[in-house]
């Protein structure tokens, strides 16, 4: 631009001095143009290339800032959370502990800073367990599991704890991250799982369950190390009893304490369960390799349970309007069985059937005793338990039949006959009532079978009544106690009464002395009843029980039976004929009939008439016999004092 204003101003000399004077600087400079051109050109484009590309870094160090931020306030946010959180350096020593973390423990904000993670330590952490923490952290870069932490109150929280290394490329570990999630909560739900799964929420005794699992173990062990171990079965006696009396509160306090007197015999290694109901068990392992010394072990440890039961309980009650606090002062009993184990490898319940059926035959012995398991009594059981079952259908397959047994007077009259049940058994053959009566009684299948007997009574003197010869006669059936019992057995009878249209006063119910005594005033009252419906009563086997002669008064009686073991030595023994006047005596100042049973010489029958026994029953006169024997005979012998015995 300079170049042409120089020559549009000069003309065509000075544009032609001009234009050489170019030519000739062009000629002569020519390099050092291209040179300054090419150098200016080269400044420029650097300049420019600067300036792009500090705009470039000025732009990445903008965008890196703010993820850079970003990430801050996300880590920010992340220490704050609900978990519990620490930074430690590598040496262990906090250098944060998030607000969760620091409140979970007690402590304040900041507390813990500075702090070495050793004051973390809960209860129960041994010696050495932070250091194998560090080390799976160290090797694996990660460690989990559960711990306790020390609370400040010196209290324990129990944690779920994830320590993660923290590493730097360059100078490697750098210090630890660690999250604390509390899971107290957690163990509380699986804490009372666990109590409920295996223990008893009355007693708070380990259940069942609980001690099947025990039982297997010292099962095991027993085997292993030859040491035989033991089982008592403890069933409190007429627990039942308290309950329907006194309620199931007075009930429940019984057992909590028996569960207490049980748990203080223990020994370190016994345990104790309630099975349910009224039924605890104790095992006892470790006991002698000797099974001789080991029963004698376990039997001492069942006798101071026995003891400790029989001591008297005082119980919280009520008075029956329910305002007035009482204590009642309760003694108890328990039966108790004892078996051993770990002699061989068996099913666990075999080894709880066993003292099972101990803890069975005591009651059968008759309750508050200790019975040890004997192979023997087992096999007997079984049979037992088997017949019994064969029981619950005897009836309904018509196995059951009656047979009857005269009674006679002095002049050898029938007066009446005895029922007797027989049971016909489909492999076993011809049961004595011996035998089953009191099978029958335990199952609770008398009370069908008792009401069989007397609707059969009913319609065998029905059947009577109509013929001349026979219609005189009475009918005895035995009532067993537990029939007796039924709430709704005056009912019954009075039913089968009606059903039957019999003349209530041919029937007589033979009594023991047993129900008699059991609770007087219910009993008469239940009698009398009976009685008002135009019946009579018997007191049957007299003698034999505790029933003192005074009481007998207050009974409305119409017969007492003298037991046989007196008839038997009648002609001999002097102390069984005091018992007979005696009985006679008393029997006659109340204008009670006096039946001897087992009658079996005429020797005995003499006697027996001679000291005023009103009737006579027995082999001497009758077996027991169907119904068809015994009309036969009345009919044969009626009015003519014949002496030929019914032996059918
Ligand atoms: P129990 O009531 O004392 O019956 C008398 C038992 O003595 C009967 O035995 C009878 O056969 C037997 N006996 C009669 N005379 C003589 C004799 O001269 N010598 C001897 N040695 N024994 C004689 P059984 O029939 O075996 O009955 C036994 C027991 O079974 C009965 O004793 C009674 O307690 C019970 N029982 C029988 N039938 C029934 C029934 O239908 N219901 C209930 N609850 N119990 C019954
Ligand atoms: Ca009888
Ligand atoms: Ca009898």
């Amino acid at each position: 631009m300079l170049l042409c204003c120089l020559s549009s101003a000069s003309g065509a000399l000075v544009v032609q001095t001009e234009t050489s004077l170019w030519d000739l600087l062009w000629q002569t400079r020519r390099r050092e143009i291209e040179f300054v051109s090419v150098t200016v050109f080269a400044l420029v484009v650097a300049v420019v290339a600067y300036l792009w590309r500090s705009n470039r870094q000025l732009r990445e160090l903008t965008n890196l800032n703010r993820d850079a931020q970003i990430s801050l306030e996300l880590t920010a946010a992340v220490f704050e959370s609900q978990v519990g959180l620490i930074v430690t350096d590598e040496n262990g020593t906090i250098q944060r502990a998030n607000l969760a973390m620091v409140s979970m423990l007690g402590y304040a904000d900041g507390a813990l800073n500075g702090q070495l993670t050793r004051m973390l330590r809960g209860s129960n952490m041994i010696a050495g367990t932070l250091r194998a923490v560090w080390k799976e952290v160290q090797a694996g870069g990660r460690w989990k599991g559960e711990l306790l932490c020390r609370h400040r109150d010196g209290g324990d929280v129990p944690c779920m704890v994830t320590v993660t290394a923290v590493h730097n490329q360059a100078i490697g570990m750098t210090g630890f991250v660690g999250s604390f999630i509390d899971i107290s909560g957690q163990q509380q739900a699986q804490d009372e799982i666990w109590q409920l799964a295996y223990f008893d929420p009355l007693t708070q005794l380990p259940n069942r369950r609980m001690f099947m699992e025990a039982l297997r173990n010292t099962m095991r062990d027993a085997l292993r190390n030859g040491k035989l171990a033991g089982v008592i079965f403890i069933d409190l006696d007429h627990f039942k009893n308290l309950n329907d009396a006194h309620g199931h509160t007075v009930g429940d306090q019984l057992l909590c304490r028996t569960a207490e007197r049980i748990k203080q015999l223990l020994g370190a290694h016994d345990m104790t369960a309630r099975l349910g109901g009224d039924e605890f068990v104790v095992m006892m392992p470790n006991l002698d390799t000797s099974e001789d010394l080991a029963l004698a072990q376990a039997m001492v440890k069942a006798e101071q349970i026995h003891q400790t039961l029989r001591q008297p309980f005082e119980l919280d009650t009520h008075n029956s309007i329910g305002l007035q606090a009482l204590t009642l002062r309760y003694t108890c009993s328990g039966s108790i069985g004892v078996a051993l184990f770990g002699l061989v490898d068996e099913p666990l319940t075999e080894v709880l059937k066993r003292a099972d059926l101990a803890m069975y035959k005591s009651k059968q012995d008759g309750r508050n005793l200790i019975r040890c398991y004997d192979p023997a009594a087992q096999q007997a059981l079984a049979q037992r338990m088997a017949l019994s079952n064969d029981l619950n259908i005897a009836l309904r397959d018509g196995q059951l039949k009656l047979l009857y047994q005269l009674q006679v007077d002095a002049q050898n009259q029938a007066v009446g006959a005895e029922c007797l049940m027989r049971w016909h058994h489909p492999v076993r053959g011809l049961v004595s009532p011996v035998e089953f009566i009191p099978l029958a009684e335990e199952s609770g299948a008398i009370v069908a079978m008792g009401d069989w007997v007397v609707q059969n009574a009913c319609e065998l003197l029905v059947r009577w009544s109509k013929n001349p010869g026979l219609c005189h006669l009475t009918l005895s059936v035995n009532v067993s106690p537990r029939q007796f019992a039924e709430t709704d057995f005056v009912e019954r009878v009075s039913q089968i009464l009606k059903r039957t249209g019999v003349q209530p006063y041919l029937l007589r119910l033979e009594v023991t002395e047993g129900i008699v005594m059991q609770d007087t005033q219910e009993v008469i009252a239940k009698m009398r009843e009976l009685c008002e419906l135009g019946l009579s009563f018997s007191i049957d086997d007299f003698g034999t029980g505790y029933s003192s002669l005074s009481y007998i008064q207050s009974l409305p009686l119409a017969e007492i039976k003298i037991d046989k073991t007196f008839v038997n030595d009648i002609a001999t023994a002097d102390r069984s004929e005091a018992i007979v006047k005696a009985i006679v005596a008393l029997g006659h100042s109340m204008g009670i009939t006096i039946v001897a049973e087992g009658v079996e010489t005429l020797a005995q029958k003499d006697r027996l008439l001679f000291l005023g026994c009103t009737l006579l029953q027995g082999y001497l006169i009758s077996l027991p016999a169907p119904a068809t024997a015994v009309e036969a005979w009345v009919s044969e012998n009626q009015g003519e004092g014949v002496q030929q015995p019914l032996l059918v």
